[in-house]
Order: structure tokens, then sequence, then C-alpha cells
């Protein structure tokens, strides 16, 4: 599952979480960002998680490598979401969340985008303090989410998987859980 920063993905995977509880739907829920976070902790680096964007992009992608081997390692019976990015933009520019080996190691069976609208995507992102989001006028959520949207594409076509789109209206992130999980269970 991917979308821009901001636009509310763990969100609704919290939300999915829940829903998926309440209809005893068993989930495993994994966030790429937090295993990358762990790994660069690991490679002595005690970063904050917007921090990680910001490094050598060659530690980067030994990190993002070995993050998805990670999550590729875990083995469980249930449906795996992995909460990620189709790109992220790094110093060296616009750099892909899921390069081929990456692809490769998640295996994708469906590729689900989270969207809202840009005008609430750069709202959320400059209303939530909790993390360093630096591009959030108006201009750079449209711009995310039509990147999004070609990076997705690419993934689709490598990965030979349909691509879902959710959208995330304002106050209705319980709503888009539901839709995910309904896409979910027509999965299986
Ligand atoms: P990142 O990629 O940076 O991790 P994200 O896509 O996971 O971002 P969240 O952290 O889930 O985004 O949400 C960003 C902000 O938007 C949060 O403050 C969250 O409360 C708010 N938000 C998420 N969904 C909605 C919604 N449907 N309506 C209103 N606010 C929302
Ligand atoms: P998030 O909390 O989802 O924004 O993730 C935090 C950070 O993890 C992002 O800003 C990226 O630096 C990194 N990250 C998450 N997913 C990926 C990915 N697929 N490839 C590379 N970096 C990623
Ligand atoms: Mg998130």
């Amino acid at each position: 599952m991917a979308g821009v920063p901001g636009v509310g993905k763990t969100t609704v995977l919290q939300e999915l979480e829940a829903v998926a509880r309440e209809k005893k739907v068993s989930l495993k829920i994994v966030n790429f960002g937090d295993v990358m976070n762990q790994l660069f902790k690991k490679h002595g680096k005690n970063i904050h998680r917007d921090h990680m964007r910001r490094q050598d992009i060659n530690l980067q992608t030994r990190v993002q490598q070995q993050a998805a081997q990670k999550i590729h390692s875990i083995s469980s019976k249930s449906t795996l979401v992995v909460d990620t990015h189709m790109f992220v933009k790094t110093v060296d520019g616009i750099w892909p969340g899921t390069p081929k080996r990456v692809l490769e190691a998640l295996d994708p069976d469906l590729i689900v985008l989270i969207e809202a609208g840009p005008e609430e995507v750069a709202k959320r992102r400059t209303a939530d303090t909790t993390r360093e989001r630096e591009r959030n006028t108006l201009e750079d959520a449209k711009a995310d989410l039509e990147w999004s949207r070609y990076m997705a594409s690419v993934n689709a076509v490598l990965a030979g998987v349909p691509i879902q789109i959710v959208q995330n209206r304002e106050g209705y992130h319980r709503q888009a859980a539901e839709d995910l999980l309904r896409i979910i269970e027509s999965l299986s």
C-alpha cells in the first residue's frame, strides 16, 4: 500500500487493523519506514524517520534492499499489508520506493494507492506537526500525487498485478479502511 507523504496511509492502516479485528479477518501490517529505521540504527545511525531520505543514496539503497528482504522473510498465514511509498524525494532526486529487486522481494498480489485531493494532502502535511514533511504547498501535493501514479503504473507492469485506488476523504478514514478491507477480502 502506497501513497504520497501525509495522505493518511498509516492512519487508514490503524483503522484497518480495528476494522479487520471486528470482522475477524486476520491481517499483518508492516511499515516499511519502521523496518528501515531499525536497520539504520543497526548501521549505527540512530536517526529520525524523516531524516533517512536525506542520507547518502547508496546507504539508503542498501537499507531499502535489506528492509525488503526482512519483510520477505516474514512468514505469515494472514494477508501481509506493507505501508510504503512509490517514490521518495531524496536530495539526489525522485527515487523509487520499489526498484526491481525490492519489488521482487515484496512480490505483491496487488498495489493499493491511497489518495486524497491535493488541497487535503497539503492541509494534512501542514497540520501534522509530529512529522517533518517539507513539501507542503498545494503545488507539491499535486506533483507528488501525479508521480505516485506514474510510479505505481511501472510497478504494476513489472509485477503484473492490478492497481486499486482508495480515497481517504477528509474525516472518512474509517470508510477508507472499510474499502481497503473489502479489496483485501476479494483477493483471498
Ligand atoms: P507518511 O507517508 O509521511 O508516513 P501517511 O500517509 O502515513 O504519511 P498519516 O501520518 O497517516 O499519513 O496522516 C497524516 C496526517 O493526516 C495526520 O495528522 C492524520 O491524522 C491526518 N489524516 C489522515 N487521514 C485523514 C482523514 N481521512 N481526514 C483527516 N485527516 C486525516
Ligand atoms: P513513512 O513513515 O512511511 O513516511 O516512512 C518514513 C521514511 O521511510 C520515508 O520518508 C522514507 O525515507 C523511508 N521509506 C519508506 N518506504 C520506503 C521505500 N519503499 N523505499 C525507501 N525508503 C522508504
Ligand atoms: Mg505513515
